[in-house]
């Protein structure tokens, strides 16, 4: 039988896997102890447990961790550091610095199917999901080897979430776990382009995750050329699942909004928003977009901005206007990778 990454399982599915070895499941906890909160990447390391169980272990199991291929650090603070996952593909995930908080972007998947117009990860296509410990080792890395105190935990890197839910779903509960990471939920969010079935499954796990939806346009109409997965999932079932995320797990929801000139920052476009952001009593995240190069868009001017987002502070909007962190060192997601698979012999 083949070793299995033994950060692939849940608390649950480590209990189910030490019981069915006939050692009691209370292992499991103290294998999570030393795996999360003592780093410990060697089974002999894990001194409480007998000798012949960490033996069984080493030989059923092995332990994963990721490999750093470069990093890059901004005059803001932002740092994006480069993974490479050893067949050929590689990751990023961005640590920002702001104020009291540090707040890490974990990946997801490699690329993205979603094809969102003004994203680099999208741009490139889909190569394939990243599993459990793969998302894990993304936070041990800066916890454990960097020594980040972080803050917040944002799935908001490289990828769809909810396209990976079965992955991304066991991680927050290795995060979540008590005698492992024990990462409050409130302090975890999930942002999505709007996959309904994922966000049911969220709404599901009854944790209190923060639920991110990125909007980017008020209709179907202009939604359907700028985030192309509207086609499936509308705007209508999009306000629905939403809502009902909200009642379940009485969170406040965020509907980010990339402002790209000439497309979606009319007043007309605001009051859009302002009327789907008032229904879901949402707060409202205005991100000018970050130019990709090839891709043709641009933010629109800081007039501009204001004007817009002056609307929807009229219209009793709680708003925040994001500024792109790391825009020296091309922190929106999907930025950094792209340019290594274009640049044969990068160096970063
Ligand atoms: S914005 Fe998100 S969902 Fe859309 S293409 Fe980029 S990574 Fe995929």
């Amino acid at each position: 039988m083949d070793k299995r990454d033994i950060k692939d399982f849940t608390l649950e599915e480590m209990k189910k896997a030490v019981v069915e070895i006939r050692e009691p499941g209370y292992r499991a906890g103290q294998i999570f102890f030393w795996l999360y909160k003592k780093g410990v990447c060697d089974f002999q390391k894990m001194s409480n447990l007998p000798q012949a169980f960490m033996s069984r272990l080493e030989q059923d199991y092995y332990i994963s961790a990721l490999s750093l291929s470069g990093k890059l650090s901004s005059s803001d603070g932002t740092e994006k550091f480069l993974f490479n996952l050893g067949d050929g593909n590689f990751i990023e995930t961005v640590l920002i610095c702001a104020r009291d908080r540090k707040t890490v972007c974990l990946s997801t998947q490699v690329g993205c199917k979603f094809g969102c117009v003004f994203c680099a990860s999208g741009h490139g296509g889909f190569i394939r999901d990243l599993s459990p410990s793969e998302i894990i080792n993304q936070i041990l890395f800066l916890k454990d080897k960097l020594k980040h105190k972080i803050t917040n935990y944002v799935f908001m890197g490289m990828g769809e979430p909810l396209n990976n839910c079965d992955n991304v779903l066991k991680a927050i509960m290795i995060m979540n776990s008590k005698p492992g990471m024990d990462i409050g939920a409130r302090r975890i969010t999930v942002s999505t382009c709007g996959v309904i079935p994922g966000i049911r499954r969220l709404t599901d796990l009854g944790l209190q995750i923060n639920l991110s939806i990125s909007l980017h346009a008020a209709t179907d109409n202009l939604r359907d050329t700028l985030v192309p997965v509207n086609r499936r999932y509308p705007l209508k079932e999009l306000i629905k699942a939403s809502e009902h995320f909200i009642k379940k797990t009485g969170r406040i929801l965020t509907l980010e909004y990339v402002l790209i000139k000439g497309k979606n920052d009319s007043l007309k476009d605001a009051d859009g928003l302002e009327v789907i952001a008032r229904r879901l009593k949402a707060k409202v995240n205005l991100i000018p977009c970050s130019p990709v190069p090839g891709l043709g868009f641009q933010p629109p001017s800081k007039k501009d901005i204001d004007i817009f987002m002056s609307r929807l502070v009229q219209g009793r909007i709680k708003v925040t206007r994001r500024e792109s962190k790391g825009k020296d060192i091309q922190a929106a997601c999907g930025q950094l990778a792209g340019r290594l698979k274009q640049t044969a012999d990068c160096e970063i």
